[in-house]
C-alpha cells in the first residue's frame, strides 16, 4: 500500500543497477496542489484561446531541442530505471523525431467536423477540458509523458505531470524543455509518489490521463466519479501469443524471447503467456532458450547489455515469489531461476503451467515468459481469453486465414499476425476490459483530449 498521508520532503530517484542516489528534487507539498491547479486554471483562458494550430507552433520548436538533448535524457532515464542505454537514447530519439509529426495528426484529428441536414448546419468542434492531470509510469519514462501531454496541451487544455516517482528527473527535464517555449503555468510538474498523484485527481481537474497499474486505475477512477471528471486509463496486460501448429517457429520464438524480455518485461504489452500447439511444443521451446542463452543481462551503461535490472526491489519481490509459486506448484524452469544480485531476474522460461497459478493470471511486468501447450484452435482462444486483460496479443501461423480466424477471436485491443501487437502509424493504443478505459493516440485517441460540442444554425 502507497502512503497517501500528505507528503513532503525530497524525492530521491535511485539507480536499480547500482542502489546509487541519482538525485533529489522537493516533493510538491500535497497541499500545494490545489493551488498550481488554480494557476492552471488561470493559464488555461489564454492558452485556450489560441487555435489548435497556434499551440502546435509554440510547441514545435521544442522538438529541435529534444534531438540536441537526448542522449543526455536517454542516460538519465537509463540511470533512473535500469533499462539499456541504447534503447533509453532511442526512446528520447524517438520522442523527438516523432514530435513534429505528432503535432501534425494532434491538429488535423481536432480540425471542425461540418455536418448538414435539409434544414440545419453544425459544427462539431473540439473544445479543450480545461485542467489535465497527466499520470505516467517508469517504464518509458519519456515516451509516456509526451503521449498523455502533447495532445492535451494542443487540445487547449493546460496540464499538470505527474512522473513516477522512480523517474522523476527525466520528466522533469522534459518539462523544462517543453517550458522554454510554452506560457507561464501551461505545463507544470508535480513531485511525488501516489500521495500527490491523489491529491492532483482529488483537486479541481477536468480530465485525468492516467498509465499505470490496473490496481490504481480502479482507485482513480473511483476517486473522479464523485464529480464525473472525465478519465483516460491506459492499464495493465497479460497478453497472450498463439503459436499454431504451421508457424515459423524461428520467428515466433525470435517474437517470444524479443517481446517476454525487452525493458526486463516490464512493458505492458509484454508477451506474458504463450500458448504452443502441443506437435511444435518441444521444438519451439528448444528455439526460445537458444534465443534467451544469446541474451547478456547485466549493468545498463555496460557495451552489449540487452537486459537490465528491474526498477525496483518491490518489483523484483513479486516477480519472484510468482517464479518460485510456479515451480512449486509443478511449472518446468527451462531457463532462468537461479537467483540474483540486487534488482536482477534472470530471463526465465516456464513452461508445464496452467491457469490455477497466478503467474498465468496476473500481470508478472518482469522477465518471464509462460509457455502452455494446446491441442486445437478453439482451445488456444479459450486460454488467451481467460483473462480479465484484454491489451494486447500476437498470433503466429502460416495460413494467414486460419491465423487472422484466430486473431479475430482474441478478445483484445490490438493483436499482430505473426508481428507484434502494435498498429501502423495513426492507430491508437487501446485496450478492452480492465485492460484500458478510454484510450489514446491516433486520430481517434487525440480527440478523448477535448470536449466535443456543436453549435448549429438553420441553413
Ligand atoms: P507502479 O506501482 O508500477 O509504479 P502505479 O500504477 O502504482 O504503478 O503507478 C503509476 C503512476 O500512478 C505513478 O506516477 C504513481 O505515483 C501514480 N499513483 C500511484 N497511486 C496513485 C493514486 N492513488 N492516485 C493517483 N496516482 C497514483
Amino acid at each position: 500500500m502507497r502512503d497517501l498521508e500528505p507528503a513532503s520532503g525530497l524525492l530521491h530517484s535511485i539507480d536499480p543497477a547500482t542502489g546509487e542516489t541519482v538525485g533529489s528534487l522537493p516533493r510538491t507539498p500535497t497541499d500545494a496542489i490545489p493551488r498550481l491547479v488554480f494557476q492552471a486554471r488561470e493559464a488555461q483562458r489564454g492558452w485556450g484561446a489560441l487555435s489548435h494550430g497556434q499551440r502546435a507552433e509554440v510547441l514545435r520548436p521544442a522538438a529541435a531541442r529534444l534531438k540536441a538533448e537526448a542522449r543526455r535524457l536517454g542516460e538519465l532515464a537509463s540511470r533512473e530505471m535500469g533499462k539499456p542505454l541504447p534503447e533509453a537514447v532511442g526512446e528520447a530519439n524517438y520522442c523527438a523525431d516523432g514530435f513534429a509529426a505528432e503535432l501534425d495528426e494532434i491538429v488535423a484529428a481536432l480540425a471542425d467536423i461540418v455536418r448538414e441536414d435539409a434544414r440545419t448546419q453544425s459544427t462539431l468542434r473540439h473544445a479543450p477540458l480545461g485542467v489535465c492531470a497527466a499520470i505516467t509510469p517508469w517504464n518509458f519514462p519519456l515516451l509516456m509523458p509526451q503521449q498523455s501531454v502533447l495532445p492535451a496541451l494542443v487540445a487547449g487544455n493546460t496540464v499538470l505531470l505527474k512522473p513516477s516517482e522512480e523517474t522523476t528527473l527525466v520528466a522533469v527535464e522534459y518539462t523544462r524543455i517543453l517550458n522554454e517555449f510554452l506560457p507561464a503555468g501551461v505545463l507544470t510538474p508535480v513531485v511525488g509518489d501516489g500521495a500527490q498523484g491523489r491529491a492532483l485527481v482529488l483537486a479541481d481537474v477536468d480530465l485525468i490521463v492516467f498509465t499505470g497499474s490496473r490496481e490504481t486505475g480502479k482507485r482513480i477512477m473511483a476517486d473522479a466519479a464523485p464529480s464525473l471528471k472525465r478519465v483516460i486509463l491506459e492499464l495493465g496486460g497479460k497478453d497472450p501469443l498463439v503459436v499454431l501448429d504451421d508457424a515459423d517457429l524461428e520467428a515466433a520464438a525470435a517474437f517470444a524471447v524479443r517481446n517476454s524480455f525487452r525493458n526486463a518485461g516490464q512493458v505492458c504489452v509484454s508477451t506474458e503467456r504463450i500458448y504452443v500447439a502441443r506437435s511444435v511444443r518441444e521444438e519451439f521451446l528448444r528455439k526460445m532458450a537458444d534465443n534467451t542463452a544469446a541474451l547478456r543481462q547485466g549493468h545498463p551503461r555496460e557495451q552489449g547489455t540487452t537486459v537490465g535490472p528491474m526498477v525496483n526491489a518491490r518489483q523484483k519481490a513479486k516477480v519472484v515469489a510468482q517464479i518460485d509459486a510456479a515451480v512449486s506448484a509443478g511449472a518446468t524452469l527451462i531457463a532462468g531461476g537461479e537467483p540474483r544480485d540486487g534488482n536482477f531476474v534472470a530471463p526465465t522460461i516456464l513452461s508445464d503451467v496452467d491457469h490455477a497459478m497466478e503467474i498465468m493470471r496476473e500481470e508478472t511486468f518482469g522477465p518471464v515468459a509462460c509457455v502452455q501447450a494446446f491441442d486445437s484452435d478453439d482451445a488456444a482462444v479459450r486460454l488467451a481469453n481467460d483473462t480479465p486483460f484484454g491489451l494486447g496479443a500476437a498470433v503466429f501461423g502460416r495460413d494467414l486465414a486460419r491465423a487472422a480466424s484466430v486473431a479475430e477471436r482474441i478478445h483484445a485491443g490490438m493483436v499482430g499476425i505473426n508481428q507484434g501487437c502494435g498498429g501502423a502509424d495513426g492507430c491508437p493504443w487501446v485496450g478492452v476490459k480492465e485492460s484500458g478505459y478510454g484510450f489514446h493516440s491516433g486520430p481517434e485517441g487525440h480527440r478523448q483530449f477535448a470536449q466535443v460540442r456543436v453549435i448549429s444554425r438553420a441553413r
